[in-house]
């Protein structure tokens, strides 16, 4: 039997259990296979991956394990990376555009709320997600640590909170988003683009009280949601404020 030693940096021991933290792990091994399929196993998404170290050399995820590597795996963190050329993590996108899992509806009502392309629906499955994700160029976000494995997931990201305002906080650190947020640009319920409209066209659809409280209304341009700033906007424009102020706290 061939042994391995792994030791994970930083944030990748998330996704180890407790006893294979922050040590080194002597993994063995009697098929063939990746440096890819080996931290994989061992329970890190390749998506999480910045690059990876064998014997002091970098290498990329085809690298085959032989008996006794030893081996670093380093994580993708938001402060831009030093040595570029040995990094294996994908290019970045042109465009941020996100994809989320059926379990991070609240993340998904916040990234449409503060203007980012967010596709959501609760009745995606894994392969919808991961094709979609592909096919489009979308960031898949998700707590499901086997979607991010899958090989047609290059742009993906596992969100460690599970409390909504600090998931939306998280992703916009780890993209390094607070500087492009555009707030009440989609529709919360379809992601449509809102464009403003005059009273006349959508006053029979209005609420009694905000016919005459109102002067300036939005409707979503796919599913004709129509948008005001009543009560619900201040609680909204509240939300916002706190996430933009959050990130001091977090650095
Ligand atoms: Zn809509």
């Amino acid at each position: 039997m061939a042994v391995a030693s792994f030791c994970f940096h930083a944030e990748l021991n998330d996704f180890l259990p407790r006893y294979k933290r922050q040590v080194i792990i002597s993994h063995s091994f009697s098929e063939r296979a990746s440096i890819k399929d080996m931290i994989e196993a061992l329970g890190v998404p390749h998506t999480e991956v910045d690059s990876m170290e064998v014997n002091n050399n970098f290498v990329n995820f085809s690298y085959i394990v032989q008996d006794k590597d030893t081996i670093n795996v380093y994580p993708i963190s938001a402060t831009p990376d030093i040595t570029p050329s040995v990094s294996v993590r994908p290019l970045p996108l042109s465009v941020i555009r996100f994809i989320l899992d059926i379990h991070l509806g609240k993340l998904a009502t916040s990234l449409r709320l503060l203007g980012f392309d967010t596709l959501y629906r609760n009745d995606y499955d894994d392969e919808e997600l991961a094709e979609i994700s592909s096919s489009q160029s979308r960031i898949l976000l998700t707590r499901d640590k086997g979607l991010l494995m899958r090989s047609l997931v290059t742009h993906g990201y596992y969100v460690r909170s599970t409390n909504p305002q600090q998931q939306i906080v998280e992703v916009l650190q780890r993209f390094d988003l607070f500087k492009i947020v555009s707030p009440f640009q989609r529709c919360l319920r379809c992601n449509g683009l809102l464009t403003p409209v005059a009273k006349e066209f959508v006053i029979d659809q209005l609420p009694e009280t905000v016919r005459w409280q109102n002067n300036e209304f939005h409707r979503c341009e796919d599913c004709a949601q129509i948008y005001w700033q009543g009560t619900h906007y201040q609680r909204l424009q509240q939300f916002i404020e706190q996430v933009l102020d959050s990130k001091t706290v977090i650095e």
